[in-house]
C-alpha cells in the first residue's frame, strides 16, 4: 500500500470517526440527530460547533460539556465525533471508503414502543455484513405512561425519578429489543453492564425529543471510537485528500458542485482531483472549496464561503469544472505531487469495488 509507505510519522494525527445513523422510519433518526445538533450549538455558543456540508462535527469539549460527568476530556484523544446530517440506511450503503463502510460507527435506533421493523433488520444485516460497530439508541423513553421528564438528563437520573411501574414498563420495552437482538445473532445488554463493546451491542435508553440518555449516547460513542478504533483514525494529517460523494448538485454561481466527506489528508483550493464517475474518472481541477456560512453573516451574501484547505474528517462541497458525471458514493481523491495516472487507477480501482459490492446484495 504505497499510501501508508508514503506516510510521515510526525503529520500523524488522530481524525475524528465518522457516524452514521440507521433505523426504521420514523423511529427518531432525524430527531435524535437535531438533539444531538441542538446540544452540541447551546453548549457551544458561538463558534465551537462546525456546521459542515453534510455533516456535523461535534467536538470533544462540547461532548464533555454535554454528558457532564460521564466524559472527562482528559481520558480522549480522539477530536470528537463527525455524524453524517442524511440518516438511513440508503446513505449508508451508498457511501463507502476505500471498499468499507464511510461510517466509521453507527447508531441504530429502535422505537421502544414499536420495536423491530422490517428497516431494523435490513440495518441490522448491512451493519453485520460491513463489519461495523455500533450501538442501539432505544429512543422514545418518554412515550411510557406517566412519564416524568428530565430534560438533557443522564440516563441513571432520570430512571431514579421514574416511579416503579414506568421503571418496570421501561425495562420490558428494552428487554424485548435486547431479546430481538439476539434473535438477530447479536449479543447485547444495556450499554452499562457492556463490558466488550467489540462482543457486545450495548443499549442506550433515550429520548430525542427531551434529551434524556443522549448524555450517555455520546459518552457510550466516544468510549467505543477510542477503545476500538483509534488505530484506524490516525491520518497523515497533511497527506492528499481521500474521500466520498455524498451529493451532487447544481448551486447557483458555482455549477455542478460535489459534497464530499474527507476521511483522510487535506484538500486545498488549489488541488486536482480524480473523482468516480458515471463512465469514466474524472480529472479536474479545485475551483473553490465551500463552507456552509455562519447564520448571522447571511446577508444577501452567498450561503457558502471559500476557504484554502479543509482536514479530514470533514463534510466540504468541492466546487469544479467537469463534475457533470460524478455520482453520489463515488470516490474522491487528490493527486498533489502524486502520478496521476496512479491516481485514476485507484480511483477505478474503487469503482471496480462498489460495483462489486453492490452485485452482491
Ligand atoms: P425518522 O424517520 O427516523 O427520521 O424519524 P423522525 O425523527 O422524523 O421522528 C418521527 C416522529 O417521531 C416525529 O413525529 C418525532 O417528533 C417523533 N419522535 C422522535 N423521537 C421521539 C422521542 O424521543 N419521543 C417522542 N415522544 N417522539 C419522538
Amino acid at each position: 500500500d504505497t499510501e501508508t509507505n508514503a506516510r510521515d510519522p510526525a503529520s500523524t494525527s488522530l481524525r475524528t470517526p465518522i457516524v452514521a445513523v440507521l433505523g426504521h422510519v420514523d423511529h427518531g433518526k432525524t430527531s435524535l440527530l437535531d438533539k444531538i445538533r441542538g446540544s452540541a450549538v447551546i453548549e457551544g455558543e458561538a463558534g465551537a460547533i462546525t456546521q459542515h456540508i453534510g455533516a456535523t462535527a461535534v467536538p470533544l469539549d462540547i461532548i464533555s460539556t454535554i454528558a457532564g460527568d460521564l466524559v472527562d476530556p482528559d481520558d480522549f484523544d480522539l477530536p470528537g465525533l463527525l455524524f453524517i446530517d442524511t440518516p438511513g440506511h440508503h446513505s449508508f450503503t451508498t457511501l463507502r471508503s476505500r471498499g468499507g463502510a464511510l461510517a466509521d460507527i453507527a447508531i441504530l435506533v429502535v422505537d421502544v414502543n414499536d420495536g423491530f421493523q422490517p428497516q431494523t433488520l435490513e440495518a441490522l444485516d448491512i451493519l453485520k455484513r460491513s463489519e461495523t460497530p455500533f450501538i442501539v439508541a432505544a429512543n422514545k423513553i418518554d412515550t411510557v405512561p406517566g412519564w416524568n421528564e428530565n430534560e438533557d438528563s443522564p440516563i441513571n437520573d432520570t430512571y431514579e425519578s421514574q416511579s416503579d411501574r414506568v421503571r418496570s414498563r421501561l425495562d420490558e420495552q428494552l428487554y424485548e429489543i435486547i431479546g430481538n437482538l439476539s434473535d438477530e445473532g447479536f449479543s447485547a445488554d444495556l450499554y452499562w453492564r457492556v463490558q466488550n463493546f467489540q462482543r457486545n451491542v450495548g443499549v442506550v435508553p433515550v429520548s430525542a425529543m427531551t434529551g434524556e440518555g443522549v448524555p450517555d449516547l455520546l459518552a457510550v460513542m466516544m468510549g467505543l471510537s477510542q477503545r476500538y478504533m483509534k488505530e484506524e483514525m490516525e491520518i497523515d494529517v497533511q497527506g492528499p485528500g481521500v474521500g466520498t460523494v455524498l451529493e451532487v448538485k447544481d448551486e447557483k454561481g458555482f455549477g455542478t458542485t460535489i459534497d464530499t466527506v474527507l476521511y483522510d489528508g487535506t484538500i486545498r483550493a488549489d488541488d486536482q482531483l480524480v473523482v468516480g464517475g458515471q463512465n469514466e474518472p474524472i480529472v479536474t481541477d479545485v475551483r473553490a472549496l465551500l463552507q456552509p456560512r455562519p447564520l448571522a453573516e447571511i446577508r444577501t451574501e452567498s450561503r457558502f464561503e471559500k476557504v484554502d484547505e479543509v482536514g479530514a474528517a470533514a463534510g466540504i462541497k468541492v466546487a469544479a469544472p467537469e463534475l457533470d458525471e460524478a455520482m453520489a458514493g463515488a470516490p474522491v481523491r487528490v493527486v498533489r505531487n502524486r502520478d496521476l495516472n496512479d491516481v485514476i487507477q485507484e480511483v477505478q480501482a474503487e469503482l471496480a469495488d462498489i460495483a462489486v459490492d453492490t452485485g452482491e446484495e
